[in-house]
């Protein structure tokens, strides 16, 4: 049946579409589903955090367009998002990146004229970007008139816009998810999540996916070479306690699920997915007979193409690891 029409682009975010893996863990004896967030307008799960955070200012009149500045601090999908929404709206976007954020997304933050300012110097006594850029972010809302902070690491708008994501994935399963793994960054997405389960009575086992190095579920800090899931600081909204368990996946085992994911699923996704992918093959002698697994796959793997699916910089990094996926291909 053909979809009505909607008004505007942003009545695209949401409804992601929930598909089966069927090929990707042949022993496995349980149904595991992906939510393809990368449908998102911008890309991602973040268009939905960002919706969240901007609308109702929008829609109250205390953000105006030709006047108000939203300013805030991302290198990725969130300040993907939130270009996408400001131009819709003609509201000014001042985002502050660092010298990590990718050519390819200065490029999309530019195309929705996003004003982008790059921090170049990390900070001196911990060597992490993100106080840098949050210092600077607290100048440019002092100075600049009519200025808002979505400030994702804090703002509760954000995990309350994946209540609505859990919802969809509740709703297309009849409520039966034995397991959902979702990785974090903000923990926004899991905490979202996770509220629904609660306040819903779902008897869904959460899995935080988190990256070795990150310190969001205790682990200890150190260097992480994908962006996306993990974080250098614990911010204000991510509560670990929602999660029933915790697995830490590394940068290779990320890698090899991306992989692996592709040449069985055809699914071309981001590192933050195949973490899930790995977090999913760790428990799996532990999953029930029957079990029913949802994975979130916040992105696309088309962000990750001079990484994650560049030959030349996995084995820069890795070195020649290309047999633990490429015994899949062989066997195509
Ligand atoms: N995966 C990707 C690719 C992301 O961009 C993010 C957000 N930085 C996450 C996972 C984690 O999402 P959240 O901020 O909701 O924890």
């Amino acid at each position: 049946m053909a979809r009505a029409p909607l008004k505007g682009i942003l009545e695209t975010i949401g409804n992601t579409h929930l598909v089966e893996l069927e090929g990707l863990f042949p022993t496995l004896n349980a149904r595991v589903y992906a939510k393809l967030e990368r449908f998102n307008p911008g890309g991602s799960v973040k268009d939905r955090s960002a919706l969240s955070m901007l609308l109702g200012k929008i829609r109250s009149g205390e953000l105006r367009p030709g006047r108000s500045t939203v300013v805030e601090s991302s290198s990725g999908n969130l300040a993907i998002g939130i270009a996408q929404i400001c131009r819709y709206f003609g509201l000014r976007f001042v985002c502050v990146v660092d010298a990590k954020t990718t050519q390819q997304n200065l490029a999309i933050l530019r195309a929705y004229q996003a004003i982008v300012e790059v921090v170049t110097d990390p900070d001196p006594v911990t060597g992490e970007y993100l106080p840098v850029r949050l210092r600077r972010v607290r100048e440019l809302v002092a100075e600049l008139p009519d200025a808002y902070w979505p400030n994702q690491y804090a703002n509760l708008l954000n995990p309350r816009a994946h209540e609505r994501t859990m919802r969809e994935i509740a709703e297309a399963l009849d409520g039966r998810v034995d397991f959902l793994f979702c990785s974090a960054s903000t923990g926004g997405t899991l905490r979202g999540a996770a509220t629904y389960i609660r306040e819903h009575g779902l008897a869904t086992r959460i899995v935080g996916v988190d990256a070795v190095g990150s310190v969001l579920f205790g682990g200890p800090s150190g260097k992480r070479l994908i962006p996306g899931h993990g974080a250098a600081v614990k911010p204000e909204v991510h509560d670990p306690s929602v999660a029933h368990e915790a697995v830490y996946v590394s940068d290779l085992e990320c890698v090899v699920a991306c992989r692996t994911l592709t040449i069985r699923e055809a699914i071309l996704a981001g590192g933050s997915s195949g973490a899930t992918v790995a977090a999913l093959e760790k428990l799996a002698p532990r999953i029930p007979r029957g079990s029913t697994c949802v994975l979130v796959f916040p992105d696309g793997g088309d962000r990750y193409l001079d990484t994650i699916y560049n030959d030349e910089w996995v084995i820069s990094h890795f070195g020649e690891v290309s047999h633990l996926w490429k015994q899949e291909e062989s066997g195509l």
